[in-house]
């Protein structure tokens, strides 16, 4: 715990001397996490229940003011700068990752009617980009309470969650969920959260000291997963449609119980049943995950992250060999509680709760297993329950 809070204090510091050579200034710096969902999958566009957990890596962003009305910003990452006009009448999306900088600033002036000032900003993040760790929603939430910080305003956590969806949506042009950013803001230290989709409530549920996270890259990404997404949102629509003809209290899946499923739902295709069983009792087990959660109860948690797993690998039909054949090999190592895919499927990694004690051991296996299965070697990082976006304090 304390080598990785010194491992953010370095971070920090060292952002703040690379902004006093870059722009001759002092700088404030605000942090961001990455997430990783516990449990709760497909869930979200169905309106109902997800459980993410902050991680430590992050997105961090120094900012001080600039005279005129510009954001220039220079990403470490990238090894490149762009700016932004502040008055720009028009402003539009180039396919460059500035666009998610100019994206929160157009919702943060046009949206939500704050009056920004011009800014320099330097942003660097430790997260793997584009491993489904949500650095998009790290540098959105970073990058949001920066321009706010730099402008003399605060904020409404959930609000700016909302604008950053609305920046992801609408400028930058992915469809992306409230989930990503919702924790990025709300996430708290040694605590899941659990969200429910439609009235954006939410309860904080500590995770016991004795555990890591520990997530697990497969390495892969099969080309099928955006195609088959958008079937799967699809069939729950079409689960929806036609289970609302005998339950007219119906919306979402959301509005399914586990009875009203075993009564009506043989009259359902096979497929849109199948689908329609992952999402019921996947909310079931959300919510049995938040009881275990606040009795301690490692062990009923882990095996919820199991049934989870063999549903989406099952019902929802998302999994791949990669994905099961880390699950499997995580199953077998002692003091690991719960394993199971985590993001939207065919590829990506898998979320692990593992004994801290036991944690190089675990690493050890399953490197040497996942190579021995698939040739590739899988990324792995560990990660405690981290605490949503905050200033970093000199
Ligand atoms: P994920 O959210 O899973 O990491 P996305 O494709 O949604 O992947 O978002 C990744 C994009 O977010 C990057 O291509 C880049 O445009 C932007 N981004 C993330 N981190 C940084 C960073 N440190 N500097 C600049 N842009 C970043
Ligand atoms: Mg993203």
């Amino acid at each position: 715990m304390e080598a990785k809070t010194a491992t953010g204090a370095i971070i920090a510091s060292k952002l703040r001397s690379d902004f006093r050579e870059r722009y001759g200034t002092e700088a404030k710096v605000v942090r961001a996490p990455g997430r990783v969902n516990l449990i709760g999958e497909h869930t979200d566009y169905n309106d109902g229940f997800v459980m993410p957990v902050a991680i430590e890596p992050g997105v961090w962003i120094a900012i001080a003011p600039r005279a005129d009305r510009k954001l220039r910003a220079y990403s470490q990452n990238f090894s490149e700068s762009a700016e932004v006009d502040l008055d720009e009448s028009h402003p539009r999306p180039h396919g460059h990752w500035s666009d998610y900088v100019q994206g929160l600033a157009v919702m943060l002036q046009k949206n939500a009617g704050y009056q920004l000032r011009g800014a320099n900003l330097l942003i660097f993040g430790d997260l793997p980009i584009g491993s489904g760790l949500s650095s998009s929603a790290a540098i959105e939430v970073a990058t949001g309470l920066a321009l706010l910080e730099n402008s003399g305003s605060t904020i409404n956590r959930v609000e700016l969650a909302k604008l950053c969806r609305g920046s992801e949506n609408e400028f930058v042009g992915a469809h992306v969920g409230i989930m990503d950013p919702f924790i990025s803001c709300n996430g708290r230290a040694g605590h899941a959260l659990m969200l429910d989709c439609r009235s954006l409530d939410y309860r904080l549920l500590p995770i016991p000291d004795g555990v890591d996270l520990v997530i697990c890259n497969t390495m892969v990404k099969h080309a099928l997963a955006t195609g088959e997404y958008n079937t799967r949102r699809a069939e729950c629509e079409e689960g929806v449609r036609r289970l609302s003809q005998r339950l007219p209290h119906v919306l979402a899946l959301r509005d399914v119980s586990v009875e009203d499923l075993d009564r009506y739902g043989k009259d359902l295709p096979e497929n849109i049943y199948k689908r329609c069983r992952h999402v019921v009792t996947e909310n079931v087990r959300v919510r049995d995950a938040a009881a275990a959660l606040e009795k301690a109860d490692l062990a009923a948690l882990g095996r919820l992250m199991a049934e989870s797993h063999v549903s989406l690998k099952d019902d929802y039909e998302v999994s791949c060999l990669e994905l099961d054949l880390m699950v499997d090999i995580a199953a077998q190592i002692d003091g690991v509680y719960g394993a199971r895919m985590t993001g939207g499927g065919f590829g990506g990694s898998t979320v692990n709760l593992v004994d801290k004690k036991a944690v190089p051991d675990f690493q050890r296996r399953v490197v040497s297993e996942y190579e021995k299965g698939t040739g590739l070697m899988p990324q792995i990082i560990v990660s405690t329950a981290a605490e949503g976006a905050r200033d970093v304090e000199a």
